[in-house]
C-alpha cells in the first residue's frame, strides 16, 4: 500500500519509523510518502494560511497550495482521498479493515483552524474523525489512522501478533491476559490458564470477554 500524507509538519511523521510500522516500511510492504504542503504554494514567502471570511479566530489553510499537491500525487484520481477531521466519520474497526484494502491512500493534515472548505468539495472523498475531540492539527489523528490501518495488511503484523482475537475484532473487549510471573505481589494467575486445557482455556476466554464488555462497553453487545 502506499500512502502520502499532505502536511505543514512532515518531519512529525518520523514516529512512524519505529516498532512494527517501522519493520513494514524497512520491508516495503508499506511506503509512506510525506509530502510538504507549502512546497507548492505560488505565494511567494510560500504562505499557506490566511484569516477566515467573516472573521473569527485563527487563522484557515488556504486551497491551492493543497488541491495542487493533490493533482500532483494523484492527476488520475484513482487514490482514496481522506481528510483528518473532527467533523469526518468516527474511525472504527470496519472502517480500518475497510482502508486496509486500498491501495493508494492521500491523507490531509489539517492545521490552525482547519482547511478552506473548498478545497473539501473539490478534492476529498472522505472525513475521519479520531473521537470527538479537536487535536491541534492532523498529524496525530493520521499517524492513529495510518498505524490501524498497517496493522491489517497481509504481512504487516508476525505469527504471533493477531488481529483476530484483540478488542473490537469479534465485536467485544478483549479478555485478560497474564504472563510470568505465576504469582506477582500476591496476585496468582487464573488456575485455567495453568491448565493446558485448551478448551476450557478457550471458554473462559470467551466468558471473560463477553464479561468485560458488558461491564465496560454494554453498547458493543447491543450492536
Ligand atoms: N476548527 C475546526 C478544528 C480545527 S483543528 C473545527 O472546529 O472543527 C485543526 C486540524 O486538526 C483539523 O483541520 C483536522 O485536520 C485536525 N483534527 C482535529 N481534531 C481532529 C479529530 N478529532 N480527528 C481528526 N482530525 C482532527
Amino acid at each position: 500500500m502506499k500512502i502520502d500524507v499532505l502536511t505543514l509538519f512532515p518531519e512529525m511523521f518520523s514516529a512512524l519509523n519505529h516498532a512494527l510500522l517501522g519493520k513494514a516500511l524497512n520491508k516495503g510492504i508499506l511506503e509512506i510518502n510525506c509530502v510538504n504542503i507549502r512546497d507548492f504554494s505560488l505565494d511567494k514567502h510560500q504562505k499557506c494560511d490566511d484569516a477566515p471570511y467573516g472573521g473569527g479566530a485563527g487563522m484557515l489553510m488556504t486551497p491551492q497550495p493543497i488541491h495542487d499537491a493533490i493533482c500532483h500525487l494523484d492527476p488520475l484520481h484513482k487514490a482514496v482521498r481522506v481528510y483528518m477531521s473532527p467533523k469526518g466519520q468516527t474511525l472504527n474497526q470496519q472502517l480500518v479493515e475497510e482502508y486496509a484494502k486500498e491501495e493508494h491512500l492521500i491523507i490531509l493534515c489539517g492545521h490552525y483552524e482547519g482547511v478552506d472548505q473548498r478545497v473539501l468539495d473539490l478534492d476529498i472523498d472522505k472525513e475521519i474523525s479520531i473521537g470527538d475531540f479537536v487535536t491541534s492539527g492532523g498529524e496525530y489523528p493520521a499517524m492513529v489512522f495510518v498505524d490501524c490501518i498497517s496493522r491489517y495488511i497481509p504481512n504487516v503484523l508476525g505469527n504471533s501478533e493477531t488481529t483476530k482475537e484483540e478488542s473490537f475484532a469479534q465485536g467485544t473487549l478483549e479478555y485478560p491476559q497474564y504472563t510470568h510471573p505465576r504469582e506477582f505481589l500476591g496476585l496468582t494467575v487464573p488456575d485455567v490458564l495453568l491448565s493446558g486445557n485448551h478448551a476450557e482455556i478457550a471458554k473462559w476466554r470467551k466468558q471473560q470477554s463477553d464479561l468485560e464488555t458488558a461491564k465496560r462497553r454494554p453498547d458493543l453487545l447491543k450492536k
